[in-house]
Order: structure tokens, then sequence, then C-alpha cells
């Protein structure tokens, strides 16, 4: 006998059973239609006098029909946001092992800083003698972020890592056009396992993408690279510690090579986590690396952003940052905006960056101290390589049971004969309360599973999700396929047709016939 999550019926368990409710609710959880399907455009929240009488100004542009709007009430309103609110899945709800993606917790003394008026209320087009202080943040943080990478600049304004990867490569091209080698330096290096903004981002910029097979430890090995190395190589772009959780051992020796043929070395920066206050990225000849503030400083991420993705820079590339810079002025600070006179590629945004994430990561910074953030940094090595411990004799681990750095990547060979796929177990993953880890990234690995912990996490936490993935683990090998194969069972979707939600998402309400027919 199955119960409802699939599994077998355990004596004194109450027979299977799937409850349908009459409201389509699931106790607490609640369905909410789209705001269209519950407002009504003659209802409002405020009772606003009626306008009377009044001459339209505006020349024959006005609306001829109703604009349409839902109307709801207060209450209505209030509880159709926080419905959905309460859908998403957050780190304030439960640990989040999105590998890549450095999920950790974001303190709430940060928030509050964040909120203090004198940074919350700033405009970006006051006079920037009535903000010092807010620009005092923005050269603190690039301070900090300088000292973490051993690096001597930094551009400050990046909304997030690919729009920094966007900012080093531009810088790079704006380097290799002042050398005079713009028409043959026109191909960059990436390896197979890298982020997809990686590629994308050299494309966009103008480039041409050169793929590094990865070597069979995960690691990219110098001698791959050096016989692609020449004349026409602009840079290359590597992630450390790299996607598959582990650190490039022979960063050193390919930056070095990388420098001797004339090109430029961009690393991804999403990784940084593993090694704040270990390792510092400008000793180990990176010219370009962004760093997600929303990731290894705790700025809050999800949801599309805000995000922000400084990028630190080589004395070499150093010359070529955007606008705007901060530079000091006897005692006051003063934001360069002009780029005449320097030899800045342009700028990436209208205004200065993300103030609000700068002051939460300075928060973080300052609440930590740089003790505080090595530690950081060991701690989320330490979980994760806890988690490969205790899962490693039942899941297998792509490239040998050898320590890895910030995140533990698995592949789906342990699922052998199965029948249950690396999705299947992510979906069963949904029922337990977990959000899933990355799936099926990188792509060097098959059915490839990264979890990232995160510092964040207690051991009584880490235990419970090692515990909860082992019994996954044992019900899969035990073939208890049904426990998978239709997984989620519990949470307020199913299964979704996922590719077809890509290729034709569906992004406009559209009044359903009936209701156009009823206004005729
Ligand atoms: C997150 C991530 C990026 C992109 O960063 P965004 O801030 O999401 O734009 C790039 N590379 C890697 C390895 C990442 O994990």
């Amino acid at each position: 006998m199955l119960n409802n999550q699939g599994r077998p019926t355990q004596p004194g368990e109450a027979q299977a059973y799937t409850p349908r409710t009459f409201t389509s609710n699931r106790a607490l959880q609640m369905e909410e239609a789209l705001i269209f399907e519950i407002g009504r455009p003659d209802t409002s929240g405020v009772d606003i006098e009626d306008a009377g009488e009044f001459k339209p100004r505006l020349g024959g542009m006005e609306r001829n029909g109703e604009i349409g709007l839902p109307g709801l009430s207060e209450p209505e309103a209030m509880r159709h946001y926080v419905r959905l609110s309460q859908k998403n899945y957050s780190i304030d709800a439960g640990l989040y092992p999105l590998g890549s993606c450095t999920m950790k917790h974001n303190p709430r003394l940060n928030e509050k800083m964040a909120r203090l008026p004198g940074f919350a209320d700033v405009h970006p087009m006051q006079p920037q003698s009535t903000v010092q202080g807010a620009i005092a943040v923005i050269e603190s943080v690039a301070h900090w972020l300088m000292e973490l990478t051993g690096t001597r600049a930094v551009a400050m304004s990046p909304k997030a890592g690919a729009h920094g990867e966007a900012c080093g490569m531009m810088a790079i091209k704006a380097a290799i056009k002042a050398k005079g080698e713009a028409a043959t330096r026109r191909v960059v290096l990436v390896p197979d396992s890298a982020h997809g903004t990686n590629p994308a981002t050299a494309a966009l910029i103008g480039f041409t993408v050169k793929a590094i097979p990865v070597g069979p430890s995960g690691q990219v090995r110098v001698e791959d690279v050096r016989p692609l190395l020449g004349p026409d190589i602009a840079a290359i772009m590597l992630t450390n510690p790299n996607t598959c959780g582990l650190f490039e051992p022979q960063i050193v020796e390919i930056a070095k090579a990388v420098h001797e043929a004339g090109a430029y070395f961009y690393c991804d920066g999403a990784n940084f986590n593993a090694i704040v206050g270990k390792a510092r990225p400008g000793d180990l000849g990176v010219d370009a690396m962004h760093i997600n503030l929303h990731k290894t400083f705790s700025t809050p991420h999800g949801g599309g952003g805000p995000g922000a993705g400084p990028v630190v820079l080589s004395d070499r590339l150093a010359p070529f940052a955007p606008v705007p810079f901060v530079r000091r002025d006897g005692d006051a600070l003063r934001l360069v905006e002009d780029e005449e006179g320097t030899q800045a590629f342009g700028r990436m945004t209208a205004f200065h960056g993300q103030m609000g994430m700068f002051v939460r990561a300075l928060s973080y910074m300052l609440s930590h101290g740089s003790d505080g953030l090595r530690q950081a940094s060991e701690d989320a090595v330490l979980s994760a390589n806890y988690i490969r411990a205790c899962l490693s004799d039942l899941m297998s681990l792509p490239f040998g049971n050898r320590p890895c750095m910030h995140e533990v990547l698995f592949d789906d060979e342990w699922l052998k004969g199965t029948g249950v796929t690396t999705l299947d177990f992510a979906k069963a993953m949904i029922d337990e309360g977990y959000h899933p880890m990355t799936m099926y990234f990188p792509l060097v690995v098959h059915g490839a599973m990264l979890i990232e912990p995160t510092e964040s996490e207690s051991k009584a936490s880490l235990d419970l999700f090692i515990a909860t993935l082992r019994d996954l683990a044992f019900s899969a090998k035990r073939g208890d396929t049904a426990r998978f194969s239709g997984a989620p069972y519990l949470a307020p979707r199913r299964r979704l047709d996922e590719t077809r939600a890509a290729r034709n998402p569906v992004l406009r309400w559209t009044k359903p016939e009936a209701v156009l027919k009823a206004a005729e």
C-alpha cells in the first residue's frame, strides 16, 4: 500500500487518501487567482470624491475607453499580495541549496542600515556636497573589495554579476583597442564548465567564443590552454573556484601563459565566498573579476534583483574603468562623472550603482570584520564538505571523493537503473520542503546536482537536510519510483511543462471570452 507520498504505508500510518478540497486550498496554502481575475474596474480601496466637471487638457490625446485596471478593497489587495508572497520559497523560510548562487542569510542589521533615511532617501541628482556620506560608503565598499581581492581599482556601478562581466570585458576591449590590436584580438576562451553568462557576455561584447575542454579532474589544465593561445586571443574567462566546486590549481600558470600571449584574464568571481580572506585573486594574476555582492556579501537576491556586481581591475585595466568613480579632493569626495581626460570606456549605468546594496554589503563587512569574513568562507567550505562526506556512500561524485570548496557536485551515475532522474529527485525534494539544488549545471557533468549550503546553516539544519537526502536516495535505490515520478505531490502546482513554458511563455492575461461577451 502506498501512502499519498508514494511511500509504502508504515504500520499505523493512515491509508492512502488524497483529499480534494472545495476551495482548492490546501490547508493554509491558499489558491490565488490573478489580480485581473479578482479585481473589478468599478471597485476602489479608497473613497475619492467625484472629480466633477473638468476640461481635459490633453489636446485630443485622451483615452477613449476605460483603462480597465483591476480595483480591489484594501483587505483584498493585502491578501492578494501576502498570499503571493507566501508562495515564494526563500532563505528566510528554509535551507536553499542552490549551487553557484550562494543563498546565504541576509542579516537584518544590513536591512536596518539600508533603511536609515540618510541612505534610503538620497536622490542621485542631489548635489554631491549634500551626499558626502553616501559617497563615502561607496568608497569604503570599494576599499574593502580591493583589499580582499588584492587589486587597486574597482568599478562599482555594474548591477549584477552578468553586468559586471560586461563591464570587465568592455575594459578589456578598450585596453586592446588602446594597444592597436582591436582588429586581431577577437577570440575569448571559455571552459566547457562555465556559467552561461560567460560565453553570452563575450559574444555580446563582440568577441568570438572558443571552448576550452575541462580536464578529467574537473579542472582546467594549462596544457589545454597553451595551444589555444596566440595573437588572436583577447582574453580567457575562468571561474575560480570553478563551477564543479573545485579550486583551479593551475590558475597562476594559466594567468602567466595568458599574459605572455598578450591577452587578459577575466575571472568570474561568483564563487568568491569560498576564498574570501584566504586567497586574493589579484595575487593569482586576475585582470578583472566581478563580485556578486548579492552572493558573497549577503545582500538579498532572488526574484530578479536588485543585485550588484562591482568589478575589480588590475593595474593594466584600471585606466579604462568606467565613470563614475570616486576621487578625493582635499577633504571632499567627488564622483568623477565626465570621461574627458581619462581613458574610461564609458559608463555602465545612468547613476552610481545600487546604493542600497552598497550599504548592506558594508554593514556585512563591518559587522564581520576581516576575521569574520575569513571564518564565513571557512565555514561555507566546511559545510559543503560535511554534506559530501555524509552522502558520498550513496551518491556519486564525478571527480572522485576528494575535498571540494563551498559547493559539492554529484552526478547521476548512482541513479543508473533506478528509473529516477536528477529532475525527479529534485522534485521529490520539494515535497520534503526543500528548494532543489542546482540541476544539470555544470553541463560537463551528467545529471549534475550542485549543492551549496553556505555558512548560514547550523549543524542541526545540515543534519536534517542530509538525512532527508539519504531517505530519498534509499527510496530511489529501493525502487520506490512512485515517490519520484509524480513529484511534487504536495506543492501548490505539480510538474509543469517547463520546456513549453520557456518556449511559449504566456505573459499577457486576456479576458476570457465569456466576460467579453457579457460586456457587449
Ligand atoms: C550567479 C552567477 C553569475 C551571474 O551573476 P548574476 O548576478 O546572476 O548576473 C555568473 N557566473 C556564475 C558562476 C554565477 O554563479
